[in-house]
């Protein structure tokens, strides 16, 4: 055997989270879990059924703290960005290590969220993505009561908003720069949907711009000659659909919205899209938003040059809309083994992934951060007819536990 993997292997066996299985408050923890699936599920409809739209998760937040309250988390709060914080206290303040799931759907103000059971299935649209991670994390917090665990470390527990589209990971990114929390996180766990099959500890990152054109329009024949906004938009877009974006590191791009003018037979007033870019690598994602801008620009000059008998010329707004950083957390790292370590005793085996998560932020400013499923099934995430099956759901919440407490210690 190579020196390399034996070295390896030794390092997995001293994470010890084995052990852990025998600890007497780990099997009451886990014996509570057993038991609670019906407590687990009523709990998961309480959060379901609170709307949480985007920028409006405050309902939903208030709920999270006085059920961290009366967990008796310590020192719960809600920031000013809107995540709400408790913290299950440990012997010390660090390592520190903050559970995390969001609060917000993608789903808009008036959708209906009541929870309706088709079989084994829970239907309403959010109830996977993310109500399951939220209601592991009150399980969680439950389990660790029930076993009265005494951790080493500290954990933080964070309901945070904004994960979804165009909230753009506000809620991390303020915990990460401006919050209390900043700089004093060893190590960021995200629950985030159903499922136990993937660690996600690599972040896709993406760049999404609102692209805005305007002119001063007129009439198809009488003001012909007149920059129109619609045709310089369609060239950038055909400039940016001829580019050639590498499979490794994947990198994709597309034109999602595009509109703009009134009537066939009038000279466009404005015309407006955006563009989704996306790339596993922050260097080809840097180098294909350039084509994007200089595409953009160069789409305008020709036509403001084109035009310019008219004496009118072409306003452009570019507004970035969102900014997800892309990296990843080293699969030595001790987190993403404790992780390894957790799901193989529990008789999973992962696969590590990449994908775009609250995680994105801390990745990108070197703290160890992995997103994970709680258990059960799920799909139809972001539609209607979301459903989520809790079946397999103890797996889940026994391996959020042993990694909690793998990562900060036992007393
Ligand atoms: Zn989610």
């Amino acid at each position: 055997m190579p020196a390399s993997i034996i070295s390896i292997a030794d390092r997995f066996r001293s994470l010890s989270i084995a052990d852990l299985l025998e600890d007497k408050r780990i099997v009451t923890a886990f014996e509570f879990i057993d038991t609670s699936s019906q407590r687990f599920t009523a709990e998961l409809i309480r959060i379901c059924e609170i709307p949480a739209p985007p920028f409006k998760e405050q309902e939903r937040g208030r709920y999270f703290a006085a059920r961290f309250n009366e967990l008796g988390l310590d020192d719960v709060h809600t920031d000013s960005e809107g995540n709400v914080i408790g913290f299950y206290r440990g012997e010390r303040e660090q390592p520190l290590i903050v559970l995390s799931a969001h609060l917000d759907t993608v789903f808009p103000e008036g959708t209906d969220v009541k929870v309706r059971y088709v079989g084994s299935r829970m239907c309403a649209p959010g109830i996977a993505d993310n109500c399951a991670g939220l209601a592991a994390m009150i399980g969680l917090i439950q389990a660790l009561n029930a076993g009265q665990i005494k951790l080493r470390g500290t954990v933080a527990f964070v309901a945070t908003v904004g994960e979804e589209g165009e909230g753009d990971l506000r809620g991390v990114r303020h915990l990460f720069n401006e919050g209390k929390l900043a700089k004093r996180v060893s190590a960021f766990i995200s629950f985030d949907g159903p499922g136990v099959d993937f660690i996600t500890h690599q972040a896709l990152g993406s760049r999404r711009y609102r692209v805005r054109l305007e002119g001063p329009g007129g009439h198809s024949w009488g003001d012909f000659g007149v920059v129109n906004p619609v045709h310089a938009l369609s060239r950038a877009v055909a400039r940016l659909a001829d580019y050639h974006a590498p499979s490794e590191p994947r990198t994709t791009y597309s034109v999602g919205r595009i509109e703009g003018g009134e009537s066939v037979n009038v000279i466009p007033q404005s015309a407006s899209m955006d563009v989704d870019l996306r790339s596993a690598s922050e260097a080809e994602l840097t180098r294909l938003e350039d084509f994007l801008l200089t595409a953009l620009n160069r789409a305008v000059i020709d036509e403001n040059v084109m035009r310019a008998a008219s004496g009118k010329k072409l306003k452009a707004e570019v507004r970035l809309i969102g900014n997800r950083p892309s990296g990843e957390t080293p699969r030595e790292s001790y987190l993403v083994r404790t992780a390894m370590e957790a799901s193989r005793v529990m008789g999973i085996t992962p696969i590590l992934n990449r994908a775009s998560t609250d995680s994105n932020v801390p990745i990108s400013l070197g703290i160890p951060a992995i997103t994970i499923g709680v258990g059960g099934r799920s799909n139809d995430c972001h539609r209607l007819s979301e459903w989520f099956d809790p079946t397999g759901r103890e797996l889940g919440y026994k391996r959020a536990l042993l990694l909690a407490v793998g990562m900060t210690g036992i007393v």
